[in-house]
């Protein structure tokens, strides 16, 4: 952990950093059947940062008997709802009470800047289990009366049973959170396994979860590998629910691999998230929209507003505002204080945007701002506008998941629905003007599982989220995501 060395970090960091992490397994730290390990890097640099356990089916497997056996006996299956909630509480502040050693690792581990983690992430992730435990005491069935005569029915809502959940590296900590709360609050059991490139928060979240008392096997965390640990969850005959989020590729190798036994399937998938800057907008609101719309997190966002339409009026003035912003913007390791941008995840992440950019230019595009690597040590790319570009462009097609926008001018506002839906993608989109009939008749219009007016990246633990079309499956937070974990039970009784 030489990269750490002489950094501010807390005891808890530096403890956590200075020996290999293990496999949650009910209730205990272990190993990998294997033996394996593997290496753990800090995207600004590249060192290493420690060697995390290499879970794999076998892992897999013993992790799946101990959520089945916490799910089906003992103290988690006979816990009330209200036990559940303050289970869930107290986690919430055990993450309170760790804040800094979470943001410091989340930065340490995805890049993201220090300040984003503390000011975003961690809190994020907090707040979500909160809500989640406010729900534990709220699943209800419903009363029905029927034409049949002399019954007496009613439905029950009753936990999924064992959930196997896989999650990307853009949002580490805060997708664990996402998945874990809703699941923990209608009483499934858990094996959660993290991206390979960004384990660390979610093996820290494992000893607060055994630190907060969820009985063992509740909860296990499996690090490893998407194409072993991974798929032996998708595919695993004693896992009754898959609940995904990452690439619109491996969301549909999950899809079929969880056929075997039909297991419910919830996905997250990818997005080319469309911004509809109109000329009526607040030009200035909407330039720092289209820049948080798609710098944020590096442009690693599921929902980034990659796709930025101006209409022709305002186009320059946009996109002249918005180079601005990419040109002042301090592209630095996620440690550093003054840092408005890290680097990308990964070497492979940084050479599949600088490809897709390279690609768009061959095609044609130019890049108004950026278009390539910082260059030197780290996964570094700069915040990059493309325009000249054509529909049928894979700049315009495929989710880049990077700091690159293409900005696209449209004349005719009664044409951009037709334009913004002209993708296989349907998870979010951004529109800015200041007539609230053309923003909510557009918002209607649009294919989108979140529509933001005059705003972007909002998000909140009530406000429902996921995809249409090939974005996905299911939605997660809110009251809708209860329905992923749950199974609906109709009793109908003679009288
Ligand atoms: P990915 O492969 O879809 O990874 C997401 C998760 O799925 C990881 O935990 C991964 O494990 C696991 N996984 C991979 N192959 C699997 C398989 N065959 N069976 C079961 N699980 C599997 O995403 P990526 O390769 O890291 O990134 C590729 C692209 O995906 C990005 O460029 C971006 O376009 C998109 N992406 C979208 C999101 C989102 O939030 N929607 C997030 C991340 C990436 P490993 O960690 O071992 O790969
Ligand atoms: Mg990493």
């Amino acid at each position: 952990m030489a990269v750490v060395e002489g950094a501010e970090l807390t005891s808890r960091t530096k403890e956590f950093l200075s020996s290999n992490r293990k496999l949650l397994i009910n209730g205990d730290w272990v190993d990998a059947a294997s033996g394996k390990t593997f290496s753990v890097t800090d995207p600004a640099t590249g060192d290493e940062l420690c060697q995390v356990a290499e879970g794999a089916k076998e892992d897999i497997d013993r992790a799946v008997k101990a959520a089945r056996a916490a799910f089906e006996s003992g103290p988690w299956a006979e816990m009330t709802p209200n036990v559940r909630s303050k289970l869930l509480w107290k986690l919430s502040q055990l993450i309170e009470e760790n804040a800094d050693t979470f943001a410091e690792l989340e930065t340490l581990d995805n890049g993201k800047a220090l300040s984003i983690s503390k000011a975003v992430d961690i809190p994020a992730s907090i707040e979500n289990f909160q809500y989640m435990a406010g729900w534990a005491t709220k699943i209800d069935g419903r009363l029905m009366t029927l034409s049949m005569p002399n019954t007496h029915a009613y439905t029950l809502r009753e936990p999924v049973g064992v959930v196997g959940q896989i999650i990307p590296w853009n949002f580490p900590m805060l997708m664990a959170a996402w998945k874990l709360a809703p699941a923990l609050a209608v009483g499934c059991t858990v094996v959660l396994k993290p991206a390979e490139q960004t384990p660390l928060t979610a093996l820290l979240l494992g000893e607060l979860i055994t630190e907060a008392g969820f009985p063992p096997g509740v909860v296990n965390v499996i690090s490893g590998f998407g194409e072993t640990a991974g798929a032996a969850i998708a595919e695993h005959p004693d896992v009754d629910k898959v609940a995904f989020t990452g690439s619109t590729e491996v969301g549909k190798i999950i899809l079929r691999a969880a056929s075997g036994n039909l297991k419910k399937v919830s996905l997250e998938l990818g997005g080319k998230s469309p911004n509809v800057v109109f000329a009526d907008a607040n030009l200035e609101a909407a330039v720092g929209g289209a820049a948080t719309g798609i710098f944020f997190n590096q442009g690693q966002v599921c929902c980034a507003g990659s796709r930025l339409f101006i209409e022709k009026k305002a186009f320059d003035n946009v996109v002249g505002g918005l180079s601005d912003v990419a040109a002042g913007m301090n592209v630095a390791p996620g440690m550093d204080a003054a840092c408005e941008m890290g680097p990308l995840v990964s070497d492979v992440q940084l050479q599949r945007v600088t490809d897709l950019v390279e690609q768009g230019k061959k095609d044609g595009a130019t890049a108004v701002v950026g278009g390539e690597p910082v260059g030197g040590n780290g996964y570094f790319y700069k915040p990059t506008i493309l325009t000249d570009t054509k529909p049928d462009m894979s700049v315009i097609k495929e989710e880049i998941f990077g700091p690159v926008v293409t900005a696209i001018p449209f004349e005719d506002p009664n044409e951009i629905v037709a334009h913004a839906n002209d993708t296989e993608y349907g998870l979010a989109a951004g529109i800015w003007t200041r007539d609230i009939s053309k923003a909510h008749a557009t918002a209607r219009a649009i294919k989108a599982g979140t529509v933001w007016i005059n705003c972007y990246n909002a998000f909140d633990p009530h406000m429902p989220f996921g995809g249409y079309k090939q974005s996905g499956i299911g939605r997660e937070m809110g009251p809708e995501v209860l329905d992923l974990y749950t199974e609906v039970k109709s009793v109908c009784v003679a009288l």
